[in-house]
């Protein structure tokens, strides 16, 4: 309802600035016929024209952008609101079966680990809010240690397997590095794997039933790696590459809108890559071909 409403709004100042253009360009035309002798006359009406002409339209591009920021952000409320909400509801809902209920000890096993689940949910919907918020600043020099990737990324590896239910064939594992050459990076090692994780978990998150994702660990030149994440799932189009990456950007009108999420995920991936050095970029063959995302980083 919201986006419609926005929709319509931003067709009336397209077609309002059009409109305003044509009568613009209508006038001076006219004045010109008019008023071909008077040269200098003529010359400021025309600058004066474009002027406005410019201003006009500056203004309207001005007003859909800001436009499709705010459909943006109601989406981001809409979509954050939604992640907080329905693990606290789960949790509750299960509480209230064990308060009223006397259940055996396997069906209370089995509510505490849907909760924590559910627990586990709602700090990681936080995190990402809290760690979109920071992307902007520096990394401090408590947080650098030398991390192991190899490491990390078989960690996240196996993280989304358990998380996601999913058989070893169907989040693999590709360690393209000589085996007993070190693979370390200088950083936090909490923000490189929230990237990894949130370039994971999308992989699987926008592959649609048949899930098909693989993780590579490549040596680069000038002594840097690259963490690839590729899946066969539902790609993008050349326009969406470089935009998924920005902040609440979400590819509208896909079966990728049918899945929940914030539009932060990409946005913190380059921002953690930026402040390692380094820099994260996506690449497709285009929709319903799956996708392959990239974070290239320095080798210490
Ligand atoms: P979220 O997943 O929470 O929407 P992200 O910033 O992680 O936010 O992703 C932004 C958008 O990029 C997603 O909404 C989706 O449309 C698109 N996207 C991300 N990863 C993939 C992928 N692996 N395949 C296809 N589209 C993707």
């Amino acid at each position: 309802m919201v986006a419609g409403g926005y929709r319509k709004s931003i067709a009336f100042f397209i077609v309002f600035g059009a409109c305003l253009v044509a009568i613009a360009v209508g006038l001076n035309i006219g004045w010109i016929l008019l008023n071909w002798r008077e040269s200098l006359l003529l010359f400021l009406g025309v600058l004066l024209f474009l002027v406005i002409i410019t201003g006009m339209v500056l203004n309207t591009v001005f007003l859909v952008r800001e436009i499709r920021r705010n459909e943006q952000h109601d989406n981001f409320i809409n979509a954050v609101t939604h992640e907080l909400k329905t693990p606290v509801a789960s949790i509750r809902l299960y509480l209230e079966t064990l308060q009223r209920h006397d259940l055996d000890e396997a069906r209370r096993r089995e509510f505490y680990a849907i909760m924590l689940g559910d627990s586990d949910r709602l700090l990681q919907t936080i995190e990402q809010v809290l760690r979109a918020g920071k992307s902007k600043s520096f990394l401090h020099k408590g947080q650098v240690t030398s991390v192991d990737m190899r490491l990390l990324v078989s960690d996240c590896v196996a993280l989304t397997r358990l998380r996601y239910n999913l058989k070893p064939a169907q989040v693999r594992f590709q360690d393209e590095f000589p085996q007993d050459a070190p693979v370390t990076v200088r950083g936090d090692a909490e923000e490189l794997r929230s990237a990894v994780m949130n370039l994971l978990e999308n992989a699987v998150k926008y592959s649609g039933d048949s899930i098909n994702v693989e993780l590579r660990l490549r040596p680069l030149d000038a002594g840097m790696l690259a963490v690839q994440v590729m899946d066969q799932g539902i790609g993008l189009a050349p326009a969406e590459l470089k935009r998924v990456f920005k902040r609440f950007y979400r590819v509208p009108g896909t079966l990728g809108a049918r899945v929940k999420g914030t539009g932060l995920g990409l946005f913190i991936v380059k921002a953690v890559a930026r402040r390692h050095g380094g820099r994260a970029w996506a690449a497709s063959p285009g929709v319903g071909h799956g996708s392959r995302f990239t974070i290239e980083l320095p080798l210490s």
